[in-house]
């Protein structure tokens, strides 16, 4: 069945047909290591994993790079500020490597719990210099940068068209511009490729203009390129890189070598938090562990970003996302009902199912019409060992680890179960073994009242706070 995917450089929905075969080649921008990555950047990641997974789903092999930025990102995206890694290092006292190589690790842990998907390669900025300064040399060689003494500049007018990407007025941009910055520049809204490290600057290498640094949007370039050639099918980011970091690296491939370097450009929505912008000030940036330790599980967040399709921005709240955390445990209770079922569905239903969820996956992932298809099956009455099988293979894309399910549930009821609830089970479960099941269920609703429900299963007695 054809992919649909919505294009923000054409504006449109297009049936997506890779350039090479049936390899698709994608590049995402990956993290800014200085700090923890917030629950705003893994729906970014999560995103990704769809995009994925569908891929893989619909028997595409991938070639998938991801960047992770440990220099060149400044505190604005428009070559104002600070370094962040810079920034970071100053704060906590320790070097720019060790800041790096801490907040990628606790990075890559978070992406495990969410069973988010390595990408084939991950490339570090400072690992690939030379390519980068080979990309800024090229880019001087056909005349579309200049020096002036504090960095290189992309010289923005030797284009064709600005922007191209995203439908902001540069006339406007151009009145507004802060033109403080270099007085060197030639056009306001031309942007810092290479930047000359100030003394006592601590990330920098040598180049042909002194101790300089890559500017962010040309490590994406020259990375993108290296691993996947000038044009690649997909490359992904949130809409906050449409008008300047996405809109740049556009800018440079062509001035280095006359194509833009993707085909199709997609880019997730924002995650707010109580409706508005998530925001240190606001003390509302949350992180993975941090839901964790609210009692909210890594997938059941993964699950909350299925509520809203990927183009659409998406409220976070700790309600919205407990209700999350209450609809995976069903999910998981619906498929441990269908594995332990035994009754035959017919083909024919399961056909149908197949097709409702790929039509709804393969149109620009669509995952939230995507799970209501997975819902209809877990709650299926006809219990059935098949429908259970079904639900695993819609979960190659939902990455939800559905097959754990039992794991998951008797993980929760070990824990935080206070003694007292532990020593009524032990009572009821004597009440039930003497088949009294008048006293079974008045412990039952004691539980209850004191904020837990007992379920009765195959495997025994589960129990869940309310
Ligand atoms: P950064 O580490 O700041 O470079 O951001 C990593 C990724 O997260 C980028 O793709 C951003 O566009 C994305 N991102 C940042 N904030 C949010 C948010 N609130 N919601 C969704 N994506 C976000
Ligand atoms: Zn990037």
């Amino acid at each position: 069945m054809q992919i649909k995917l919505y294009n923000t450089l054409t504006r449109k929905k297009e049936d997506f047909v890779p350039i090479k075969g049936n390899e698709v080649r994608i590049y995402s921008c990956g993290p800014t290591v200085y700090s923890y990555a917030h629950i705003g950047n893994f729906r970014a990641y999560v995103f990704v994993d769809n995009l994925r997974r569908i891929l893989e789903y619909n028997g595409y092999k991938l070639k998938h790079v991801m960047n992770i930025t440990d220099v060149g990102h400044l505190e604005s995206d428009a070559d104002e500020g600070e370094d962040k890694m810079v920034k970071a290092a100053k704060k906590e006292h320790k070097s720019p490597y060790e800041i790096a190589e801490f907040y990628t690790k606790v990075f890559f842990a978070d992406m495990d719990k969410l069973h988010i998907e390595r990408p084939e390669i991950i490339a570090k900025a400072t690992e690939h210099i030379p390519d980068m300064l080979e990309f800024v040399k090229e880019i001087i060689k056909n005349g579309y940068a200049y020096e002036t003494s504090t960095a290189i500049y992309f010289d923005v007018s030797k284009l064709d068209k600005y922007p191209v990407l995203s439908n902001r007025n540069i006339e406007d941009q151009i009145a507004g511009a802060r033109v403080d910055v270099d007085p060197e520049k030639k056009n306001p809204y031309d942007f810092a490729i290479w930047i000359k490290a100030p003394k006592n600057h601590i990330m920098k290498w040598d180049s042909p203009w002194g101790p300089s640094y890559p500017g962010w949007h040309l490590e994406c370039s020259a990375m993108a390129r290296k691993y996947l050639g000038e044009v690649f099918d997909i490359h992904t980011g949130g809409v906050d890189h449409i008008p300047t970091h996405h809109e740049n690296e556009i800018a440079q491939s062509k001035g280095a070598f006359g194509k833009i370097p993707a085909k199709t450009w997609m880019h997730v929505e924002f995650l707010q938090v109580n409706g508005g912008k998530m925001s240190k000030s606001l003390g509302n940036v949350y992180t993975i562990s941090q839901l964790q330790e609210k009692g909210i599980e890594p997938l059941a967040f993964k699950l909350f970003c299925y509520t809203a399709h990927y183009r659409t921005k998406l409220n976070f709240t700790f309600e919205g996302a407990m209700s999350s955390q209450k609809a995976l445990n069903r999910l998981r209770e619906g498929y441990i009902k269908h594995k332990v079922g035994t009754r035959k569905i017919d083909d024919s239903i399961k056909d149908e199912y197949k097709e409702q969820f790929l039509r709804a996956i393969n149109d620009d992932l669509n995952m939230p019409l995507a799970m209501s298809i997975v819902w209809e099956v877990a709650r299926n009455d006809c219990k059935s060992k098949e429908l259970a099988d079904l639900m695993l293979e819609f979960d190659k894309v939902l990455g939800l680890d559905l097959v754990n399910s039992e794991n998951y549930i008797k993980r929760q009821s070990n824990i935080e179960i206070p003694n007292e609830i532990k020593e009524l089970l032990e009572k009821r479960k004597v009440a039930r073994e003497e088949k009294n099941w008048a006293l079974s269920d008045e412990i039952r609703d004691k539980i209850k009242n004191k904020g837990y429900i007992v379920k009765d299963t195959k495997e025994g007695m589960t129990v869940e706070k309310i």
